[in-house]
């Protein structure tokens, strides 16, 4: 199967449980937001989905290559974009980039049409030569979502990718990569607590406690409801 599929995953840190038996799938091309809670064990998910962490307990395939047996070709589908922010601050954009670019033996011009390509589709072309340090939040989080790019993936994934930044960055980032699902073709699984990043027509995984409460589109989950009011009727957590 292609995209993304977990079947009965679990994952425990010694006696806690974090995850429990989850299951989901995201079809080729689709955007599907991961909904839940802080705790709700999300990160901990997107370890094993990059095989930070492995578990013997379940099934992960990533463009239909099973993690654990084939792990090189499954991890060369996936782009991430992690929760705590990972760039090299004393270096341009541009060098970012290359830096990257070269890690997956990526150079010359391959590397620089890729860098080219990633920086014109996140609206950073003319960001190329300016320190990291000098990028405001928004535009960070847009270089590390070009980052994840530059290797031609057909996965990505993104941990909270919002968090921290105002409304206006926030929006123009979900836009991007709502976009590059729409129009790229890439599969999507985007971790958030946020309900209003998430639109009627995405594929929506809700998590609560370690346990999948519901998957399906975001407009058969809601009905007519607002999504907030299904997503706090469903966890009990606090706005
Ligand atoms: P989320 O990303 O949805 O906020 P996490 O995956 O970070 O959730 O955490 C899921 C659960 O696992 C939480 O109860 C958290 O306290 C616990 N947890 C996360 N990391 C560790 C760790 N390294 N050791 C022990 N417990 C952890
Ligand atoms: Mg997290």
């Amino acid at each position: 199967m292609t995209g993304l599929s977990v079947r009965n995953v679990s994952y425990a840190y010694g006696d806690k449980r974090a995850l429990d038996d989850v299951s989901f799938h995201v079809p080729q091309g689709a955007f599907c937001a991961l909904l839940g809670p802080n705790g709700a064990g999300k990160s901990t998910l997107f370890s094993l989905l990059t095989r930070l962490f492995t578990t013997a307990q379940g099934v992960i395939e990533v463009a239909g290559f099973d993690i654990s047996q084939q792990p090189r070709q499954a991890l060369a589908q996936i782009g991430v974009v992690f929760q705590q922010p990972t760039l090299d601050l004393d270096l341009t954009v541009h060098r970012n980039l290359s830096y990257f670019a070269a890690l997956h033996g990526l150079s010359g011009r391959t590397a620089e049409s890729r860098i080219a390509a990633a920086l014109e589709r996140l609206d950073m072309a003319e960001r190329a030569s300016e320190r990291t340090r000098d990028l405001n939040g928004g535009h960070r989080r847009r270089l590390e979502i070009a980052r994840c790019l530059i290797h031609a993936p057909s996965v990505l994934l993104l941990d909270e990718p919002t968090v921290g930044l105002d409304a206006a960055a926030r929006s123009a980032i979900t836009q991007h990569v709502h976009d590059l699902s729409a129009q790229d073709g890439l599969t999507v699984l985007w971790a958030t607590h946020l309900t209003d990043e998430i639109t009627p027509d995405d594929q929506l995984a809700i998590l609560h406690r370690g346990k999948m409460l519901t998957q399906g589109t975001c407009r058969d989950i809601k009905g007519d409801q607002p999504l907030q009011q299904v997503f706090l009727s469903m966890t009990g957590a606090a706005t």
